[in-house]
């Protein structure tokens, strides 16, 4: 079975005594966490039944003061945002940790700008798929800057970057093909290799010498792609780039590198020019909803095969195409990037001193800092308490469950940006480490 991580936490149903209300002939009992159900689903109870029982959870949940999903976000997504929490009736504002709009640019005035005057110009919808009534100019302008930005001949937008990842693999591979994806790609890397209908292996992560090994065992099939990521969505680690492109080369292997978070995070645009291989890279898949701190996803790389996505990746052909604003607002957040390089220093910072000071705290951090760290907890019960006291104390960061992550490897997974204050970060980890130490984490 392939196993995929996903950023989106899943959701913790912390009752140890579910009320078992429905039985199907192979039901599994003592529902206690997501896994759980989602177990009971596969061993055969029916969807109707498995609703019921995963709604008695979630209002347990809620009942207890313990489920922290739902919160409502009262302003733009920034360092501090205004927080309704519905199941506590409260309103206030907390520290944001757990977004991913690492160069603040979400609500920064020129993108905000951008898409206020292209709604005005072409309204807020598009209307249609792209290749059927037409495209906006500001997305073939976006295209084209995307395009230069990766030094790519040519980029495809999609409406998000899940539908890049799943549109453009399962246009890519087919049944007489095979992807191999790391073992941490992100979930719409897997759900894409799975629609492709091609052969799906996995290799260890991060482990060229294993995808070797697995690419040695591949000669022969037809078209062979690689999938990984530039800066892992859980961990927080940089890809060897170069290691894996190397292997791929020596097996006549494609290479897609999905640089959702490190676009505009790491120096040059993202992983393949932080390795200095610009435009070597077959596929640059990305989202514009990280860094570029709008909505949607492209795939840069060689004309020929762009366009051949253009036409035969279904989530972009059979799905309306990218609303003009947004395609504005990342327009001219690219262009912030580029005039702006001291949100990317200012980020890179704030991740150095507050991965620094959870080490010295004594928290298992990542080996090296990057604008997602992980602190791993390893335990659900120290996790559930650690994130409501921090939900309590305004703080606001994911906590990451099996089976996002494997079992003991549970974490709180803290998101940092450029315009989060130091006084913001002290005061993120004053809370952390009280709440580390009332856990017994640290
Ligand atoms: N790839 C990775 C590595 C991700 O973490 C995510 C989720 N944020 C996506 C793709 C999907 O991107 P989007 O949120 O734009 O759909």
């Amino acid at each position: 079975m392939i196993s995929a991580t996903q950023e989106t936490p899943a959701v913790a149903i912390t009752t140890d005594t579910v009320p078992m209300r429905a039985r199907s002939a192979n039901p599994s009992t003592n529902v206690t966490s997501l896994h759980e159900i989602m177990r009971a689903r596969d061993n055969g109870l029916g969807v109707r039944e498995t609703a019921a029982l995963f709604a008695a959870s979630v209002r347990q949940l809620s009942e207890r003061g313990h489920n922290l999903y739902g919160r409502v976000l009262l302003e733009g997504t920034d360092a501090e945002v205004m927080v309704g929490s519905p199941h506590e009736g409260s309103e206030r504002p907390m520290i944001m940790m757990a977004s991913n709009n690492y160069l603040g640019l979400s609500t920064h005035p020129r993108c905000v700008s951008a898409a206020r005057e292209a709604a005005t110009n072409y309204g807020v919808g598009s209307g249609s798929s792209p290749l059927l009534a037409g495209t906006y100019p500001v997305t073939k302008e976006l295209e084209a800057k995307l395009a230069q930005f990766k030094k790519t001949d040519d980029a495809c937008v999609f409406s998000t970057g899940y539908s890049a990842n799943v549109g453009v693999i399962s246009a890519v591979v087919g049944k007489h093909d095979v992807v191999i994806v790391d073992r941490l790609a992100h979930a719409s890397m897997v759900d894409g290799a799975k629609l492709s209908g091609a052969n799906v292996k996995v290799f260890k992560h991060s482990d060229a010498e294993h995808l070797d090994r697995v690419l040695s065992r591949c000669a022969d099939y037809g078209t062979k792609l690689v999938a990984i990521e530039g800066i892992y969505s859980m961990d927080g680690d940089i890809a060897p780039v170069d290691e894996i492109l190397k292997v791929c080369r020596k097996h006549d292997a494609m290479l897609l590198v999905d640089e959702a978070h490190s676009t505009g995070v790491l120096p040059g645009g993202g992983a393949a020019a932080y390795f200095g291989l610009e435009g070597q890279i077959d596929l640059v898949v990305g989202t514009l909803s990280k860094a570029i701190g709008c909505c949607g996803g492209f795939v840069a790389g060689n004309h020929d095969l762009i366009t051949y996505i253009r036409y035969f990746a279904r989530s972009a052909m059979f799905s309306t195409a990218p609303s003009p604003p947004v395609m504005a607002a990342a327009s001219a957040a690219l262009d912030v990037m580029q005039d702006e390089p001291q949100r990317r220093e200012q980020l890179w910072e704030n991740c150095r001193f507050m991965h620094a000071e959870l080490k010295r705290l004594g928290f298992r951090v990542s080996d090296e800092p990057s604008p997602i760290i992980p602190v791993i907890i390893g335990s659900m019960d120290a996790m559930r308490q650690m994130t409501l006291e921090l939900h309590h104390n305004n703080i606001c960061v994911n906590s990451v469950i099996f089976p996002a992550v494997a079992k003991g490897s549970e974490r709180l997974r803290i998101s940092l940006t450029a315009n989060h204050s130091r006084e913001q970060l002290l005061e993120a980890l004053r809370c952390l480490e009280q709440a580390g130490r009332n856990a017994g984490v640290i």
